[in-house]
């Protein structure tokens, strides 16, 4: 079911126009000293164009630091009028949207833990009925693209069309490096079903330590997405909360200059044909996939036959075995990416267990 969305197209409201945007700040407003010298120095930096600072911290474990509320707003306040800087917050329910309202924050924003609640989003979405205020809507914590999609059309639904979705990582079950698996093919289908939305990465929660930043948010410019919101605090050592995660103002400079920017198409006719020459062998590499895959079906369905005729099973463990460690060897040995690998068998060994159990259901 895809519902569509109407938004106003970004480069008309985001604070970076065209061009990539910036978001940064520390994870909690924490002291009035913290907040503003680090707006002082995000403000130096001459990159940013949206701070960022939580005031209500949704924490997975009570008694650690909740935010300080309402007085961080009023921080908030003092950065706008100090250096000028848009500002953002994280709004979880009634209360907080009501109060980001009334102290004028610029842009909301709904986190991972909310967005996986309908009646938390709908809740947010009820109070921004009639009003005219951008809002970025966070992934889920879990992979469900459609839970973030619902979340969007909530927001939508309630007259915002000044909607930017983030892509902060996903809990996967799966241990990887990342605090949270950036599973990038779901942002990436997000942005195929609805190509005007555009999506902000957040390599801090993605990464969850400092060192895995810079690889992340160059990734997501080189998917194209249109902006990146990174942690950032003068003392990160002593943050309340995810102290690992944070740069400093001038760490997160010279990060962001060493990002590479690249046109996602030009001009130059010598580089367009080479592409194309690719494209073309991918195109018929393809082809050969697809006449393979048919091949192999079809040989499924004469196993399924004779297995209904002699009265075994569908699946058989031993030769399930047999088959990935084949493949995962041999795999190995033409150097392809032994993730990859299994997740191709898995499909593969799904379609024919589901081709052979439709036969045995059509007798
Ligand atoms: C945050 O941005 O500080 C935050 C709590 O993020 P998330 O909702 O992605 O966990
Ligand atoms: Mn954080």
């Amino acid at each position: 079911m895809k519902k569509s969305i109407e938004l106003k197209a970004f480069c008309d409201w985001s604070p970076a126009g065209k061009d990539h945007l910036i978001i940064s700040g520390p994870c909690g407003a924490e002291t009035e000293e913290q907040v503003l010298s680090t707006a002082g120095q995000l403000t130096a930096t001459n990159k940013v164009n949206i701070f960022r600072a939580g005031i209500w911290k949704p924490r997975t474990r009570p008694n650690s630091f909740e935010g300080v509320g309402e007085i961080g707003l009023k921080r908030l306040q003092q950065v706008k009028k100090q250096y000028g800087l848009l500002t953002t917050v994280e709004v979880a329910n009634r209360e907080h949207t009501e109060l980001a309202l009334k102290y004028g924050v610029d842009i909301l924003w709904i986190g991972a833990r909310t967005t996986v609640n309908p009646f938390s989003v709908q809740e947010i979405a009820d109070v921004l009925k009639g009003v005219d205020v951008p809002v970025m809507i966070k992934n889920p914590v879990n992979p469900d693209l459609q839970l973030w999609i619902g979340a969007i059309e909530r927001i939508n639904q309630a007259g915002i069309n000044k909607i930017a979705a983030i892509h902060r990582g996903f809990h996967s079950g799966n241990k990887t490096i990342y605090r949270n698996n950036p599973m990038w093919e779901i942002p990436i289908e997000l942005k195929t079903l609805y190509p005007d939305l555009a999506i902000i990465c957040d390599p801090s929660h993605i990464g969850g330590k400092r060192t895995l930043i810079k690889e992340i948010a160059q990734k997501s410019i080189d998917l194209g997405m249109q902006g990146v919101m990174i942690e950032s605090q003068i003392d990160h050592d002593h943050a309340l909360s995810d102290a690992q995660q944070q740069i400093t103002p001038q760490v997160l400079l010279e990060l962001l200059e060493s990002l590479v920017y690249r046109t996602e198409s030009t001009d130059n006719v010598s580089f367009n044909d080479q592409l194309n020459n690719f494209r073309n062998i991918i195109d018929e590499l393809d082809e050969e996939l697809l006449s393979l895959l048919k091949k192999r079906i079809d040989i499924i369905e004469k196993i399924g036959e004779y297995k209904l005729e002699n009265k075994v099973a569908v699946f058989q463990l031993q030769r399930w075995k047999l088959i990935l460690e084949s493949r995962l060897s041999s795999g190995d040995l033409k150097k392809l990416d032994r993730g990859f690998v299994e997740k191709f068998c898995l499909l593969l060994h799904e379609e024919s267990i589901r081709v052979q159990t439709e036969l045995m259901n059509k007798r």
